[in-house]
């Protein structure tokens, strides 16, 4: 018997090991639906997107984690640049998922997009008032607009890519524009702004789109709304939710076959419904929630650049006066 036990669980799906800096709530119902289609248990160790990174270089090969799954390119880039992620050579993955939202080396891929856009006030301004990042840096928006604190990944990704965009002078003439405009300190996070603009504190805020959403979804009479800016030139900053391989993965062939499960078009939808952020698949649908808030053009800048520039991005933040 014992003997039998043993060879039903030699042919048991081994299970897979996520690393994910995506919490709980927006993940785990998309992977126990993995689970009932195929079998193989998913683990989840959730914490911040640089400390999956740190954890995952420090503990080398001995390693549980099968796949890392971060919330912006910049750390996924990070953790490819230092050896952590294996290539994935999946001619699936390179249909379903656009060049500019995954690795040119096959180290990570986006399962999600998101973008960060202007959230304003919808009592207090026009959208015909709104266009681009740099037009909240003029004197119209003196005492009028919230920001969460620089110290935050996107913030840095969307500097970051503002850097490659405009060149760093005119990042900075912005940064610091932005810095004197602030209607109230730095805020800890963008529920906090989108509520700080919704409540008058402020008439407008940049924040990522589903946390407006989430916001609309619990209240739909919420008086905000989002603007895409920069529609005329580059587009909104974009970002996304990305997996990749782990180098030492136990599993890699389960982590990959995962990896194109996710991009395909029955998760990519569910996914976008969980996490009300647009899919990758263009054959997915969009959340209906999302759909109300208007089409778009979205940057489509290199996403490594948001990795890349990192650096460059917290100094200027710094020394135009972002705290
Ligand atoms: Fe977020």
């Amino acid at each position: 018997m014992a003997g039998l036990l043993a060879g039903l669980a030699a042919h048991a799906a081994e299970p897979l090991v996520v690393y994910s800096a995506q919490k709980e709530p927006s993940i785990r119902p998309l992977l126990d639906r993995y689970t009932a289609e195929t079998g193989v248990e998913v683990q989840l160790l959730v914490d911040q997107g640089p400390v999956l990174v740190e954890r995952l270089a420090a503990e080398g090969e001995n390693t549980r984690a099968d796949l890392l799954l971060t919330v912006d390119a910049g750390n996924l880039w990070l953790a490819a640049e230092r050896g952590l992620l294996a290539t994935v050579d999946s001619p699936t993955l390179v249909a379903r998922v656009p060049a500019n939202l995954r690795d040119a080396q096959g180290r990570w891929f986006a399962i999600s997009r998101r973008v960060r856009g202007i959230v304003y006030a919808t009592a207090r301004v026009q959208p015909a008032a709104l266009s681009t990042y740099a037009a909240l840096a003029g004197p119209d928006w003196k005492g009028r607009l919230c920001l969460r604190t620089s110290k935050n990944v996107y913030n840095q990704s969307l500097i970051a890519t503002r850097i490659a965009r405009m060149g760093e002078a005119d990042a900075e003439a912005m940064v610091r524009g932005w810095a004197a405009n602030l209607a109230a300190a730095p805020l800890a996070d963008d529920t906090l702004t989108a509520q700080a603009v919704a409540g008058g504190e402020c008439d407008a805020g940049v924040v990522n789109m589903y946390y407006v959403a989430r916001l609309k979804r619990a209240d739909p009479a919420l008086p905000i709304a989002m603007f895409w800016p920069d529609q005329d030139g580059a587009g909104v900053h974009q970002n996304i939710a990305g997996m990749g391989v782990a180098r030492h993965a136990k599993n890699p062939d389960g982590a990959r076959a995962l990896l194109e499960w996710i991009t395909d078009v029955p998760a990519q939808t569910k996914l976008s419904r969980l996490n009300l952020e647009y899919p990758v698949n263009a054959q997915a649908t969009t959340d209906p929630l999302l759909v109300g808030f208007g089409t778009f053009k979205a940057d489509d800048v290199d996403l490594a650049e948001t990795g890349r520039r990192q650096p460059e991005a917290v100094r200027l933040m710094d020394r135009a006066g972002w705290r």
